[in-house]
């Protein structure tokens, strides 16, 4: 479903240049949760915004559903990108939108039909549980509610992938259980295959079917995330 071959990010040049990722090579299956986890300044969110190449690779292949993105023109991408949903830490939501407009955004940007987006907006909020929030603007909701927003956004058009980055950081114990198991719902409802990377061991132990740990821009182990942390 994914895979990352050899790929390296080298932010700036000469005496300041910073390798952020080198020589990544990872193998993501259609259908599986697959954690990445590391400390502050590893690699992770590079590493998982180059799989739909908000960040252009300096070297190396991005592979999704048998296409390498690096090589793609501008529009070809585009295309391509709508099949990969992100959710984001701080949920990037429009402010000045209601929930359910920012949940049409992405379905008005490639002008679907009006009553097409009336219909899956409504499907969307009943998957996310905000039927009744449909009006609200993101400052009237809790952080968990604007997730839930950002999760219906990401899949609005559809997605074979999901990435999430650091998406259940800024929620508390109880709010992030509650996301997490919407996503683990997701991904078994529409076979969906998800991404995250996060600090929390304890996200990658809740919802995880595989793992790597990345360190200083490498993956240092990965496997089954009950091998990978084994219990002592
Ligand atoms: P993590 O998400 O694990 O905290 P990042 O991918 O954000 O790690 O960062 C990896 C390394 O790349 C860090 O050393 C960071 O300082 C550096 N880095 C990240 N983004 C940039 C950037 N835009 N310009 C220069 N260096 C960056
Ligand atoms: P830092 O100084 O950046 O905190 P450390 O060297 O103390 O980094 O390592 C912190 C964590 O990174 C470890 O607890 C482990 O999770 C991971 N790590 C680092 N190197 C390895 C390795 N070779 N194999 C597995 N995990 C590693």
């Amino acid at each position: 479903m994914i895979e990352l071959k050899g790929l390296t990010k080298v932010y700036g040049k000469g005496g300041s240049a910073a390798t952020a990722l080198s020589g990544v090579n990872l193998n993501i299956e259609k259908g599986e949760i697959f954690g990445v986890i590391g400390h502050s300044g590893a690699g992770k969110s590079t590493l998982i915004r180059c799989i739909n190449l908000l960040e252009r690779p300096t070297k190396g292949e991005v592979w999704v559903d048998g296409t390498e993105l690096t090589r793609l023109g501008k529009s070809q991408l585009q295309e391509h990108r709508r099949k990969i949903g992100m959710i984001f830490q701080h949920f990037n939501l429009l402010s000045s939108a209601t929930v359910y407009d920012n949940i049409a955004f992405p379905l008005r940007l490639t002008h679907t039909p009006k009553a097409a987006v009336d219909r899956k907006v409504n499907e969307l909020l009943a998957l996310v549980g905000l039927t009744e929030h449909r009006g609200k603007y993101p400052a009237q909701l809790s952080g968990g509610q604007k997730q839930r927003v950002g999760i219906a956004r990401a899949l609005a058009s559809d997605p074979d992938v999901l990435l999430c980055d650091e998406a259940t950081s800024a929620l508390d114990p109880q709010t992030t259980d509650s996301i997490l198991r919407l996503l683990l719902d997701i991904n078994k409802q529409f076979n969906l295959t998800i991404v995250l990377i996060t600090h929390e061991m304890l996200v990658i132990q809740s919802i995880c079917d595989r793992v790597a740990v990345i360190h200083g821009g490498g993956i240092v182990e990965q496997g089954r995330v009950t091998d990978v942390f084994l219990k002592p």
